[in-house]
């Protein structure tokens, strides 16, 4: 068997695509473009590039960037100034804190700090919660962009057995709620995960978010499976590859995304798609 390729360069760009004829529609009615405020503390190199492609599309689609580059000195209460400052700026509808923090910052604070309304990444208790009981609000944008990358390929999750690796509050704990909400049967195994790989064998959805090289090999995947990989890892060379070994996996998998070209630009359609929802209801979570 040789995997179908989920492309998700492809994807978000038609999401992209999306949000800008909406911004555009709302331009038209004589309404403001969507602000997104994205607050980059220090220079950390992997940040600046994620950074950088988030307000690349904002560019794109019409949304109105406003960056803010404190130094990795900030103290935290003035961290916490700017956020309020933003969550009362009419301008703003979404603000964007990337992480992750300086060590002397605590990111929790930082989160909670931010309107619900303009959590635009979903990462507020408040946000969470509503996922979990099934409400609507905003999403984290991973796990929201692999459920557009599954509903788009037309790939079933209604009853079928998923397996997630990684527990992290911004991918695998959201992706479960997701998943969940979905009518897939979960699994969400960590470091802790006794018979890691037969669970994953079991798996006939099965996403990887550890954070580790090829951590996922070929013969760990269920023929016929469907494999989103969400890791992204720098090899020594400079090359990015994923938490699966792509090419074993590509005999056993029916569909599997690509690293890079699968789950990173759909990371950043989802959080478009948030900026413009926010912008759109204001009200979509009670502060
Ligand atoms: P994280 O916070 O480090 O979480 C990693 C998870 O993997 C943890 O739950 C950890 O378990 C689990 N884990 C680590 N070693 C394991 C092992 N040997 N066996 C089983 N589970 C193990 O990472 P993250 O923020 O979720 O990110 C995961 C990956 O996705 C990274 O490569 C990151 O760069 C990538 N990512 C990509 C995007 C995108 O847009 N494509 C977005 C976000 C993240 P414990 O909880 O027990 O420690």
């Amino acid at each position: 068997m040789t995997a179908q390729l989920i492309d998700g360069k492809s994807i978000a760009s038609q999401i992209i695509e999306k949000v800008r004829l909406a911004v555009a529609e709302r331009r038209r009615q004589g309404q403001r473009a969507p602000g997104l405020a994205v607050v980059r503390v220090g220079e950390d190199p992997a940040s600046e590039v994620y950074v950088r492609n988030k307000l690349r599309a904002c560019e794109r689609c019409g949304v109105r960037p406003f960056a803010f580059e404190p130094a990795v000195t900030i103290a935290e209460d003035e961290l916490l100034t700017l956020i309020a400052r933003l969550n009362a700026d009419p301008d703003v509808d979404g603000i964007l804190v990337q992480l992750p923090l300086p060590g002397h910052i605590d990111s929790d604070a930082v989160i909670e700090a931010i309107d619900p309304r303009k959590d635009i990444d979903g990462f507020h208790p408040c946000n969470i919660g509503r996922l979990a009981l099934g409400l609507p609000g905003l999403r984290p944008c991973t796990p929201r962009g692999v459920m557009t990358l599954l509903q788009v390929s037309e790939i079933e999750v209604n009853g079928q057995d998923a397996v997630i690796i990684g527990r992290s509050t911004i991918v695998g704990r959201p992706m479960a709620l997701e998943l969940i909400r979905a009518s897939a049967t979960v699994t969400v195994c960590h470091s802790r995960t006794r018979g890691l790989p037969e669970k994953a064998a079991n798996a006939d959805l099965l996403i990887a978010a550890v954070g580790h090289a090829h951590f996922v090999p070929g013969e760990w995947i269920k023929p016929g499976a469907v494999v989103i990989d969400v890791g992204v890892n720098r090899l020594e060379d400079g090359s990015l590859t994923g938490d699966v070994d792509f090419r074993s996996a590509m005999d056993r998998a029916a569909w599997i995304t690509p690293v890079p070209g699968g789950v990173g630009p759909m990371t950043v359609a989802s959080l478009l798609e948030n900026t413009l929802e926010a912008a759109a209801a204001g009200n979509l979570a009670a502060p």
